[in-house]
């Protein structure tokens, strides 16, 4: 089955409100078998809700809203809808009642505002969708020819909860009942990359870039990371499955190394447990990133037992004092160097006795650049297990820089971890 989303609300044209129900009806629609196809936004207007709901009937004949269900005047969208369908609005006396008995439960305080009233007019012929999370109902209103419109209301809470109480039953039970494919699921996998950019990513994929066998493949840019996601439509459960695992199989096979993990997994975790497995004890010593990565490696609960401490080694007095650079090495090559990045993570490793020690130092910007040494060069190495250090241009703001610069330095140790 095929839907369309239509979000209505002047807030989210604005952005003050992040359009967070197109999201979860998609997620939750996709999850059994319906597609999403179009999704609109339009502000509180009569003419607007009017024209974007008419254009996804004409195409999709199948559309759900949310907002502008509310008894307020910039609620306007069941009588936006009703005139589509050519009916009049009535007033329903059994909401009234209840709107009436939930007045008197729960705001004892003062007489039953003649402005709830709104909420109790729905189009004529149309079906009530009970809201058991507040007080704006639902409607379901369809014409002769099996188009139909959901209306659910804006408030997100509420709309999820009438969403998995009423309206995925009804819809499930249309599916089954026209044939249009209940069996049918929209599945994805994701697989993360990190150290290649999209456009590198991309020809790296070939023919494999525009979808693998049949199955849709979106690439998803991160500040750290590119996910590929391969999504399934139009297949019953298990086939989707199948078909999904052939595909990341092939998409392994083009992308290689790059890949560190799949769905939302965190490059800091999988170092640590592949650490964790083998006994590996971790330190850092970080001058650009100033924390970043020991924050990285910290944030995943349990990693005390490999992660052991670092120094932020931000002024070259410290690099020097603390970390034993020697002089010459700083004044010679100067700080973003390998000769510094190198001497800094055989010290760190060495003074906190530990089996790896990583360093970054770098020029994270804005200021500070020079020819020789841009903004966005940044030094890592390892020290351990192997001994490396790479050079990286990285590209962005002072705050990308750096977060990249951490990501690349976790990288070098999964992939130093998976060498050796
Ligand atoms: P409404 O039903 O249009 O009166 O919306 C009530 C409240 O729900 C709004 O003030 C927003 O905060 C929120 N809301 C409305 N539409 C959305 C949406 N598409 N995504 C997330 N929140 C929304
Ligand atoms: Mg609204």
């Amino acid at each position: 089955m095929r839907i369309e989303i239509v979000t209505i609300g002047d807030e989210l044209l604005l952005g003050f409100t992040i359009d967070t129900n197109a999201a979860q009806l998609a997620r939750a629609l996709a999850a059994v078998g319906v597609e999403i196809v179009h999704r609109t936004t339009v502000g509180d207007n009569p003419g607007d809700i009017a024209g974007a709901v008419k254009a996804a009937l004409d195409r999709t004949g199948a559309v759900i809203t949310t907002g502008g269900l509310g008894p307020t005047s910039d609620d306007m969208t069941k009588a936006s809808i009703a005139a589509i369908f050519g009916k009049r609005m009535i007033r329903d006396e059994a909401i009234v009642a209840a709107l009436r008995e939930r007045w008197a439960r729960y705001r004892r305080l003062g007489p039953f505002p003649e402005s709830n009233i709104a909420q109790a007019m729905i189009p004529e012929g149309a079906t009530i969708i009970p809201n058991a999370h507040g007080s704006a109902p639902g409607i379901w209103l369809a014409d002769e020819a099996g188009r139909w419109v959901a209306m659910l209301p804006g408030v997100p809470r509420e709309m999820r909860g009438m969403l998995t109480d009423e309206l995925l039953p009804r819809i499930t039970q249309r599916m089954s009942a026209d044939g249009s494919g209940a069996p049918t699921v929209v599945r994805s996998r994701t697989l993360r990359t990190t150290g290649v950019a999209e456009s590198a990513l991309a020809d790296q994929l070939g023919d494999l870039a525009s979808g693998v066998d049949g199955l849709a493949l979106a690439f998803l840019p991160g500040v750290d990371s590119v996910d590929l996601r391969v999504t399934s439509r139009g297949l019953a459960a298990d086939a989707a499955d199948a078909a999904l695992e052939r595909a990341v199989v092939k998409l392994r096979g083009a992308v290689g190394r790059f890949v560190f993990g799949e769905e939302s997994a965190d490059l800091a975790e999988i170092v640590l447990k592949s650490c964790r497995r083998r006994g590996i004890r971790l330190s850092v010593a970080e001058s650009c990133t100033g924390g970043l990565l020991g924050a990285r490696l910290t944030a995943v609960p349990g990693s005390s037992d490999v992660f052991v401490g670092g120094v932020i080694a931000y002024d070259n007095s410290i690099k020097r004092d603390w970390l034993e650079v020697s002089q010459d090495a700083l004044e010679e090559h100067g700080a973003v160097s390998e000769e510094v990045a190198v001497a800094m993570a055989k010290s760190i490793r060495a003074r906190m006795r530990t089996d790896i020690g990583i360093s970054i130092t770098g020029v994270a910007g804005p200021g500070g650049g020079t020819a020789s040494k841009p903004v966005g060069m940044v030094w890592v190495a390892l020290d351990g297990i192997s001994s490396e250090a790479r050079c990286l241009r990285l590209f962005g703001t002072r705050e990308e820089v750096r977060q990249r610069a951490a990501q690349a330095a976790l990288d070098m140790l999964r992939r130093a971890l998976e060498t050796s």
